[in-house]
């Protein structure tokens, strides 16, 4: 068990597409082991390979309490087959620290994935719950993508970024969500106090 370092943004490899893992041999099991540590350490509640330097489709979640026990769930070769609805999402990310900004999401995904003995299975998450929101910020590393590239608000997320001396969003690497965009807007016309309630949390956070 080994803690890693996690790659900052700015380097070229958090851009790379990750390959699928072809076998779940002794070294993928440890690497998984080794993501886990590495999350843990951090605080954080996901971690994909590419973080950590690896090429590999593979990363760990863990949204239990951090009072609690932990539980943990390793994701390989995952693929999500379903998504619906929208929400906002207030997210960070251990490749950007402190930073958080305001991103667009599904709020419910279905994922079916590979476990650590190479066991297929599927997993639901609803509700814009933490693990819904995990999972699609974990999956999109394993392309390339990054949290910012679903960011609402652009000029937001920069001043966040040279807060923290890291580079400003990539313009071209913005994704289109003009749908997703509609129906959160939408959903916060009719529930101000949702609204309310997340500009709160926002402010205790900063
Ligand atoms: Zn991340």
């Amino acid at each position: 068990m080994s803690i890693l370092k996690i790659i900052e943004y700015g380097n070229p490899v958090l851009r790379e597409p990750c390959k699928e893992v072809s076998k779940i041999s002794k070294k993928i099991k440890t690497l998984a082991m080794d993501l886990l540590d590495t999350m843990y350490k951090a605080n954080g509640v996901g971690l994909a390979a590419p973080q950590v330097g690896v090429n590999l489709r593979m990363f760990v979640i863990d949204v239990s309490d951090p009072k609690g026990p932990i539980n943990p769930t390793i994701f390989i070769n995952p693929k999500i087959i379903k998504k619906t609805g929208a929400i906002n999402s207030y997210e960070g990310c251990l490749s950007f620290p402190q930073a958080y900004t305001n991103v667009r999401r599904y709020s419910n995904v279905t994922i079916k994935a590979l476990d650590i003995h190479g066991r297929p299975f599927v997993m639901e998450a609803k509700n814009g719950e933490l693990l819904a929101r995990a999972i699609q910020h974990e999956y999109d590393h394993l392309d390339g993508k990054l949290f910012i590239d679903h960011c609402r608000n652009r000029f937001e997320a920069n001043q966040v970024l040279q807060k923290y001396n890291l580079p400003p969003v990539e313009e071209d690497r913005l994704i289109d969500e003009e749908f997703l965009e509609d129906e959160i807007v939408k959903y916060e016309l009719e529930h101000p106090e949702v609204v309310e309630q997340q500009r709160k949390e926002q402010e205790t956070d900063e």
